[in-house]
Order: structure tokens, then C-alpha cells, then sequence
């Protein structure tokens, strides 16, 4: 009947998430919630879960960033065509959006594991004839627009995304709400719920909570209270109508403002952060109920360089279906991870060469910055004290690569990134570059081509970070400060460094003096003056934190944890 129908009988768990990393050509992701939704993906295709993953089609992409002459980003569409990587399904369903109904029509990319295993992710694309230009666009860009639009997408992706499912003749079990994004899903269900008024006997509520609960799990990924999701509720009943009535949704969603995340949390049977300090956080957010931890991973195969990768590959022919395997790589002979190492720091030389003009050597160590540009993030730590930064320079010269997009509106985080563009210029003697567009393909080659992976954000407020994952999988030395998952893969001078202490000063001022004390005694002599030591803790990164925090052991958790029913 349709091309979804080999899925159909097995495919029971329904992964709902705004965003997600397929491949480079195709923007459907913004960064790191996607990445982790394609990660996730790749590893339920190489375990052979029975996943079907919803997302939307995302034609425009999210911000594709140009950087003009002063500095200042530009933003642009980015858009990419559906029809060259998926396939059109033969169906439709609609949704009704200020009382229009808006149709959606799914598409289907098959994510093949390289075991040979595929699993299907549904495109959901409301650019179709039958609607109104105005819906049209409801799918077109992620994270763009208002509230108001943002509630319309939210509406696509979880009521229709139900919708969606059930028609194509999916029969799921358990919903994975991917941050409360998704969370109106749980309308669609409560509507398949409702209780039957019995005549005499008053209603406390029309629907079955339990049953919707029983079906869905929930991933918060956001550590601070404003972070999450929340809208007027005279706007959602303005756009959705009366999916549900909105006395019974304040019941469930909030009183004052609906709240994606208290109505995920309401009516999912469990609910995780995603490592162990962000699970504490956010639990002490939301008391009346209880946050599991599943630390995240990436994925080894698409992260790790093709040169690191036959290395490995040699040695542990099993390791890509059983990273823990990954423990043997410290049996890799240091001059052989050496040599490969250089390989992949050559190819991003060349690449920063070509892509701003700034050449680099391979011969000193190249530290690297990438992430959203964002204030809490603290790009901008590094220049602090720029006669200090010159001063270690003279002593242990070193390079900078930095690279990271700013929401279109997050005017501080714009602010960031020209200043960040003026202090590399007045830095006249120390090689550095920013890189424009950080995207998945840019990812690759930053976090294997650089020697040391920095990361320095305000404590509690990075809930994991992947990045640092992605990079120890490459030997890439993580120096941070102790924060997300950091915290667990840390272990000083042999998986990396601390910036701080946890629980200590975490001003600014504190950070960075404590990053440059660190640069200019520990880490930077030691690139120097010990390469032996230097590779030997390449191994231990490799070993330690690749055997941990891929996505593979994150999805057998959440599949023995989160999606069987206890
Ligand atoms: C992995 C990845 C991220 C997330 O990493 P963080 O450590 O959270 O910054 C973001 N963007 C891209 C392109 C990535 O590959």
C-alpha cells in the first residue's frame, strides 16, 4: 500500500523531536537538541530499535550565517529540497490552525545504519497545494518567527504528527517527547481518550490522564525555567480552537501560561535530563516529580575521522556494535595515532586556509571554540586579558579556531560574535580564524582536526554539551570548565582538564584566570616539552570517553529504562 509498510508491525516507539542531524545537505536541524536526535538515530538504526522518528520538513532550513567585514552576522534561508533525499508518502492529514485546517503531508527518509539496518524518520511538510499560502510556510523554517508561530509548528509537529502516524497505519506504543517541543502530541492522545461523560455522575476530568501517560517519555534538555517552552493561552486557543478545552488544559499545563514542559511532564510515566548534574537541576526545577538521568553520547562511527577510525577498526574489528570495545584503543601505537592525528589536523588547516585565508601550522597546537554563540556560553572568555593571552604566546605560541551561529534574535549573542571578530584582529600575532557557518559537516572537522577542545559556559546552564564527545572520540583533549557531561568524563591530566573547580568561583574573572594559569603551566608544556604524555592521554580520551559517552550505550539505556514499561 505505502513505502512505510515494511515499519509498520515492528516500529512501536514514535521519537518526536522539532529538529535532527541527518546528513549536512539536509538543514532539518538548528544544533546540538538535532545533532543528538541524529545521533540517537543512527544508533537505534545500528541496534535495530524499532524507532520511526518525526520531525519537520524544514525546507529553509534555520539560519545559514555569513559573517560581513566588521564582524556582524548575516542571517540567511538555507534551503534544501525534501524531494532529493526523501521520498513523498501517499497520504495526508490535517490539523485545524485558527480554525483553518492545514494540511500536512509526510515525507520518508530511510536512515540505513551501516550494519544494514534501516530506520524511518517522517518529514511533515505543510507546503502543499491544498493549503493557504500562509500555512504553507508553517514548516519552512525552524525556529523562525513568533510565539505565535512557534505554536503552529508545535501544532504540526505533535498533533499531526499523530495524525500522521495513525493514518499511515503505525501502531506506537510509546511516544519520546525530544524537549517539550513536542509536547502537544499529548493533546492528539488525550483526545483519542476521552472519558465518556456517565449521565449523573460529574466530571472531574473528560479525559483518561493515565492512558496518555502510559504512552509517552520525556527528555527536558533545558536548565533554566525561561528556557522552556511557554505560551498565552489566549494565543493557543486563538490557533488550536478547542483541541482540548483549555479549564482542563490549564489542569495539566499550567495555570497563567501553558508551559510545554509541565504538560510533558504531566503526562509522560517517565521523564529524564540528560546528564547527571542537569538531571539534579532540573529536578530541583520540577520537585513534584521525578527527573532520571541519561547522560548522552554521540556517535562514534560519524564522528570519529576516517583516519582515526581504521586505526581502531584494525585493532577491535567488533567495537562499532560494542563500544565498550573502544577500551582496547590505548593498544594503538602513539606514533600511528600521532600520524593520524596530524592527518586530520592538516585537512582543517587547509580548510581554514581556504575557507577565511588564515594560514596555521600544523606543528603548534590549535585550540578550538565551537558552539552557539551565546551568552551563557562565554565566547568571549578567551580574550579577557589579551596582554596575558600575548604573553603566552611569546612563551608557547599557539592558534585559536573558533566557529558558532547566534539566533537571529539574540542580539547579545550577535554582539558576541563581532566582538570576538575585532579582538582576533587586534591579536595580530597569534594565528586566529572564525569560521562562518558552524553546521554538522563543519563540526566534523573541527572536532577531529584541533588538538584542544574548549569549553567554558556558566555553570548549571550547559545541560550536556555532545561537542566534547564528538572531540575526545578524535584524542581531542577537553579543557573545560565542570558542567554538563563534562563532569562525569572528566579526570585531570589523564582525559583532560578542569577550568574551576565544581561548586567553585565561577565569575568570569575566576575562569579565566584559572584557564589561562592552566594554558600556560599544564596544558601548553606539555604539548611541548612531553609529547609522550600528551598522546598517552589522547589514548585515555579515546578509551575512557569513547567507551562511554556514545550514543549506542545512550540508546540501550533508553531503551531498558525509558522505553520499556515498568
Ligand atoms: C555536536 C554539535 C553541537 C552540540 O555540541 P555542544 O557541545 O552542545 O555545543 C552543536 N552544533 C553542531 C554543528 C554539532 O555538531
Amino acid at each position: 500500500m505505502n513505502q512505510v509498510e515494511p515499519y509498520l508491525s515492528a516500529n512501536r516507539i514514535a521519537y518526536f523531536t522539532m529538529e535532527i542531524g541527518i546528513r549536512p545537505e539536509m538543514h532539518t536541524y538548528s544544533g546540538g537538541l538535532g545533532l543528538l536526535a541524529g545521533d540517537a538515530a543512527r544508533s537505534a538504526a545500528d541496534l535495530r530499535l524499532p524507532l520511526v522518528f518525526v520531525t519537520l520538513a524544514s525546507r529553509e532550513g534555520s539560519n545559514r550565517q555569513e559573517i560581513d567585514a566588521d564582524g556582524n552576522q548575516i542571517d540567511n534561508a538555507d534551503p534544501w529540497n525534501p524531494e532529493d533525499y526523501a521520498t513523498p508518502i501517499g497520504a495526508m492529514v490535517a490539523v485545524s490552525i485558527e480554525g483553518r485546517w492545514v494540511w500536512i503531508k509526510p515525507w520518508l527518509y530511510e536512515l540505513k545504519s551501516w550494519r544494514g539496518h534501516q530506520i524511518p524518520i517522517l518529514l511533515l511538510d505543510t507546503n502543499v497545494p491544498e493549503n493557504e499560502a500562509r500555512d504553507r510556510t508553517i514548516t519552512n523554517r525552524l525556529y523562525f518567527g513568533d510565539q505565535k508561530d512557534r505554536i503552529k509548528q508545535e501544532a504540526v509537529l505533535g498533533i499531526g504528527g499523530v495524525r500522521v502516524l495513525r493514518a499511515l497505519g503505525f501502531r506506537i506504543d510509546t511516544y519520546h517527547l525530544n524537549e517539550g517541543h513536542a509536547a502537544f502530541l499529548s493533546l492528539a492522545l488525550l483526545d483519542q481518550h476521552r472519558i465518556s461523560p456517565i449521565p449523573g455522575i460529574p466530571e472531574p476530568f473528560k479525559y483518561d490522564v493515565h492512558a496518555v501517560r502510559e504512552k509517552c517519555v520525556f527528555t527536558t534538555h533545558t536548565p533554566v525555567e525561561a528556557g522552556h517552552d511557554n505560551f498565552d493561552y489566549a494565543d493557543v486557543r486563538r490557533i488550536l480552537g478547542d483541541v482540548i478545552e483549555i479549564d482542563q488544559l490549564k489542569l495539566l499545563a499550567g495555570r497563567d501560561r501553558l508551559n510545554m514542559s509541565r504538560l510533558a511532564l504531566n503526562l509522560s510515566r517517565y521523564a529524564n535530563g540528560v546528564a547527571r548534574r542537569h538531571a539534579e537541576t532540573a529536578q530541583r526545577m520540577f520537585p513534584e516529580y521525578k527527573i532520571h538521568t541519561i547522560t548522552n553520547g554521540a556517535h562514534v562511527r560519524t564522528w570519529m575521522h576516517p583516519a582515526i577510525f581504521n586505526l581502531v577498526k584494525n585493532l577491535v574489528p567488533h567495537w562499532g556494535h560494542e563500544p565498550e570495545d573502544l577500551l582496547k584503543a590505548d593498544q594503538v601505537p602513539p606514533e600511528d595515532l600521532w600520524a593520524a592525528h596530524q592527518q586530520a589536523k592538516r585537512e582543517l588547516i587547509a580548510n581554514i586556509q581556504d575557507s577565511v585565508g588564515v594560514k596555521m601550522t600544523p606543528d603548534a597546537p590549535l585550540i578550538c571554540f565551537a558552539r552557539r554563540m551565546t551568552g551563557y556560553k562565554r565566547p568571549n572568555l578567551l580574550f579577557a586579558d589579551v596582554g596575558r593571552l600575548n604573553a603566552i604566546n611569546k612563551r608557547y605560541p599557539f592558534q585559536v579556531v573558533m566557529a558558532g551561529k547566534s539566533h537571529p534574535r539574540d542580539f547579545d549573542g550577535k554582539g558576541i560574535i563581532r566582538d570576538v571578530h575585532h579582538q582576533m584582529r587586534a591579536l595580530k600575532e597569534i594565528p586566529m580564524a572564525f569560521l562562518p557557518n558552524y553546521d554538522m559537516g563543519l563540526a566534523a572537522k573541527l572536532v577531529s582536526g584541533s588538538d584542544v577542545w574548549l569549553n567554558n559556559p556558566i555553570p548549571p546552564l550547559e545541560a550536556s554539551g555532545t561537542s566534547g564527545m564528538k572531540a575526545a572520540f578524535n584524542g581531542v583533549l577537553n579543557f573545560s570548565v565542570l558542567d554538563g557531561w563534562w563532569l562525569e568524563g572528566w579526570e585531570e591530566d589523564v582525559t583532560g582538564w578542569a577550568i574551576g573547580a565544581d561548586g567553585g568561583d565561577a565569575s568570569a574573572e575566576a575562569h579565566a584566570e584559572e584557564f589561562y594559569n592552566k594554558l600556560e603551566n599544564v596544558v601548553l608544556p606539555m604539548y611541548y616539552d612531553n609529547r609522550a604524555r600528551w598522546i598517552w592521554m589522547m589514548q585515555q580520551t579515546i578509551t575512557k570517553i569513547g567507551a562511554v559517552f556514545n550514543s549506542a550505550r545512550m540508546m540501550r539505556r533508553y531503551a531498558t529504562e525509558a522505553y520499556i514499561r515498568t
